[in-house]
């Protein structure tokens, strides 16, 4: 991977970076420079902002109402952002934000809650989302922001399902077997993964999975892993199976 400075911390801003620019923090920023990351004026910080690459940065003149950046140099160009969909039956709270964090951290592009019939969780916090995918891209140097999409329906997500995107439905009913080999089988094909609800898939919703071209079934082997690790489990398979930890 590229190299680049882990020791400072790195902040996510939604204001165009250039050499030059300053940028305005909203309080919620300054409070995290401030009170969570102890920084002050002169104190370095990288930036980034999902769209210009990531800039070497100067805390100016931080006040207790505000906080500014000083945009320096940049230090590493925008890359193009993975490709790879990650689709969730959401969870409640501390788990959902662990969810979206370790989607993140594994290069998920697209994060596509979906309602299954098992699914508990009705109302999900885009916001949150968002705050977690951020927090997950600042701490691992990722220069891009997933999309974020609103929850639909199961059966309204596979409906507009865009053709040619292969979906590894994560089923914990499946037989176990070769997943690496399957996965492999995709490698150059967009792809999604779908991870369900605490509930389970309901036999109508395999049904309906089964029927979209280019689903494969998979196991993660022969325990019955919580959603929150079946994320993590079939993400990285994806990943060195057939994304971008294959080089
Ligand atoms: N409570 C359910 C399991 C739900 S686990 C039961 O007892 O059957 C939550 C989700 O994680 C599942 O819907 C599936 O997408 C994924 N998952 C967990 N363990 C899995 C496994 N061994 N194989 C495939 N998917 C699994």
């Amino acid at each position: 991977m590229a190299t680049y400075d882990f020791a400072a911390p790195r902040l996510f801003v939604d204001a165009a970076l250039a050499e030059g620019a300053d940028i305005a923090l909203d309080s919620a920023q300054g409070n995290y420079l401030r009170n969570v990351l102890r920084l002050g004026a002169g104190d370095t910080v990288l930036a980034f902002n999902g769209r210009d690459g990531e800039w070497r940065a100067r805390i100016a003149a931080p006040d207790r109402r505000r906080a500014a950046l000083a945009i320096g140099e940049r230090l590493r160009p925008q890359t193009p952002p993975g490709d790879l969909w990650y689709l969730f039956a959401p969870l409640k709270h501390a788990r959902l934000d662990y969810m979206v964090q370790k989607a993140v951290e594994m290069g998920a592009s697209r994060l596509v809650p979906v309602l299954t019939r098992r699914t508990q969780v009705s109302r999900v916090n885009l916001e949150r989302m968002r705050a977690n995918a951020i927090e997950a891209a600042e701490q691992c140097g990722i220069l891009s922001l997933p999309d974020i999409v609103a929850p639909a329906p199961l059966e309204q997500v596979v409906r507009a399902w865009p053709e040619g995107r292969r979906l590894v439905f994560c089923d914990e009913g499946a037989p176990v077997g070769d997943a690496m080999a399957v996965l492999r089988a995709l490698s150059g094909q967009p792809t999604a993964v779908l991870i369900g609800p605490e509930g389970g898939f309901d036999p109508a919703e395999r049904v309906l999975l089964g029927a979209l071209p280019g689903t494969v079934a998979i196991s993660l082997g022969p325990r019955v892993l919580r959603a929150d690790t079946a994320a993590v489990a079939a993400l990285a398979l994806v990943q060195a199976a057939c994304g971008d930890w294959t080089g």
